[in-house]
């Protein structure tokens, strides 16, 4: 512990913002840093818990080891902070950037509402490791002469693909993309995490052994079996494409789409990417309504204030959640409370209680959402019908699971009852010998920590079947 009475001494510090109308001029990512002497500080309130919830099972889902970095960026000890950081964690960069933080919530000092500023140290960490060319590949010394296949190049499968050419295999990932990265390139805007720290990424894998292949789609360009024949393992790493379907009435009207197509096409745009022949979806000077609470809803509103959008109103089916929980009832574990993300506080208006009943239009085009309020049940409660006027309308109420078509029916794997591949989080194993499977295709859109730890672990137990044991931290 570095200052024993560091959490007494300084208040929680988190980094700022760009103020949003400056901010949403751009697509760039807008934080601004804290200097080393606040960063310090705010390590200083960390209390070195006897009993760290930060890093336990309701914090931190990779494990890293919160008080000890705290400890050693206090220390001014940046290296070794970035040497412990990446012992549990191949990308912390991503995930100081886009976490939600579960460890904050689960530390000590949220009890007091102030929290350790985890997650910012944890971006400063990462930063400083890439600035100072301390983040270098790791070669492995020995080489096993294992053939090993990754499906999916998300996070899931870089972590995976990664851990498993440290170990000494020779590791192919298969991606369908014509760039890596899954739904943090494609999905997830640049404006939370830009996509320069993807590549540099991939080129330290790539240095380290991994043959990255784009353009595969594992189940219609190549089957499983013949990477089965030509792979003593392989990895599924697919993610859980297929969207929530709300099957409303007048959904069909021009204008109306779910969130991905419109999320992918921004960011292909900017990646320099064609978006092909599909018709272009954008929101400049058009009344946008985003279906749905989630992140994936929340960055449908930045994406659309970028855009030009000439309003985003954002329903949610859910109450309004209080301000703050009761703290002794839940913590260290996620609350549910008011939450307003950034792209949120660029102006959106928010209907909490808000069904969706239809979409009406004109001419085939969307020109309105029609919604009524619902009580605690979720049933609508009679006359409260209004319309909130739309050019656009995102769908964006969450993922059902996988695919199902290309690799689930190619490969004819057992589901579970939600539909994603069914494995438990032991070994990862399929219901085909051989093939294992990780991440969002597993446990159901989730996290990109999650998809993190579900990588290294997946790879630990694929060394230790190849091997008959493993080095592979989990
Ligand atoms: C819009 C959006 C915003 C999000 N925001 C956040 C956030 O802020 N913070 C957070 O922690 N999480 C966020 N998430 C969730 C997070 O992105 C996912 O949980 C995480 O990316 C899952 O990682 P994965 O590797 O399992 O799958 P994915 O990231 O989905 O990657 C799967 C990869 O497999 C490829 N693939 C699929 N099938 C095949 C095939 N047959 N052959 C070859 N390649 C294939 C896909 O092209 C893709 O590249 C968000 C999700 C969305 C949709
Ligand atoms: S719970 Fe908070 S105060 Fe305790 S060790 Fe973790 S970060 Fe430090």
């Amino acid at each position: 512990m570095g200052k024993v009475t560091g959490f007494l001494e300084y208040d929680r510090q988190e980094q700022k913002y760009q103020l949003a109308g400056e901010r949403v001029r751009h697509f760039r990512e807008f934080t601004l840093p804290l200097d080393t002497g606040d960063l310090r500080k705010q390590a200083a309130r960390c209390m070195d818990c006897g009993i760290p919830f930060c890093h336990g099972p309701t914090g931190c889902p990779v494990h890293n080891q919160i008080p000890d970095w705290n400890d050693l960026v206090f220390a001014d000890d940046w290296e070794e902070a970035a040497r412990n950081l990446h012992s549990t964690n191949n990308f912390p960069e991503f995930t100081g950037r886009i976490c939600p933080a579960p460890c904050e919530e689960a530390c000590t000092l949220n009890l007091e509402n102030q929290p350790v500023t985890i997650k910012t140290i944890e971006q400063a960490i990462a930063d400083t490791a890439w600035d100072k060319g301390w983040v270098r590949p790791e070669i492995p010394t020995v080489r096993t002469g294992k053939r090993v296949a990754v499906v999916g190049s998300g996070p899931a499968g870089m972590a995976a693909a990664q851990q498993l050419a440290r170990a000494g295999h020779d590791v192919h990932l298969f991606e369908r993309e014509p760039k890596a990265g899954g739904l943090l390139r494609y999905g997830i805007p640049d404006f939370k995490m830009e996509k320069h720290h993807i590549d540099r990424r991939v080129a330290q894998m790539q240095a380290e052994g991994v043959v990255f292949h784009y353009g595969v789609d594992v189940g219609t360009t190549v089957s499983l079996n013949s990477l089965e024949e030509q792979f003593e393992a392989v990895l599924l790493t697919g993610g859980a494409e297929a969207p929530r379907d709300p099957q409303l009435p007048g959904q069909d009207l021009a204008g109306v789409h779910f969130a991905m197509p419109f999320l992918v096409q921004q960011n292909r745009r900017l990646g320099g990417e064609s978006i092909g022949d599909e018709a272009p979806i954008h929101a400049g000077g058009k009344h946008v309504v985003v279906i749905g609470g989630g992140d994936t809803a929340s960055d449908c509103v930045g994406t659309s204030f970028r855009q030009g959008a000439l309003s985003v109103t954002q329903l949610d089916i859910r109450m309004k959640p209080p301000e703050r929980e009761d703290k002794l009832t839940v913590w260290p574990y996620w609350p549910t409370k008011m939450r307003t993300s950034s792209s949120q506080a660029e102006g959106a208006e928010r209907e909490f209680q808000a069904a969706t009943l239809r979409v009406e239009g004109r001419n085939g085009r969307a020109t309105g959402v029609v919604c009524a309020r619902v009580d605690e049940r979720r049933r609508p409660v009679p006359g409260s019908e209004f319309v909130l006027p739309a050019d656009l309308v995102f769908m964006a109420i969450g993922f059902a699971g996988p695919k199902a078509e290309g690799l689930i029916q190619d490969a004819a794997l057992d589901l579970d009852r939600r539909g994603n591949v069914l494995a438990d989080d032991r070994d990862y194993r399929t219901s085909r010998p051989k093939v294992y499977v990780a991440g969002d295709m597993r446990r159901g859109q989730s996290l990109v920590v999650w998809a993190i730890r579900e990588g290294r672990q997946a790879a630990r137990s694929i060394d230790e079947a190849l091997m008959g044991a493993t080095v592979l931290p989990s």
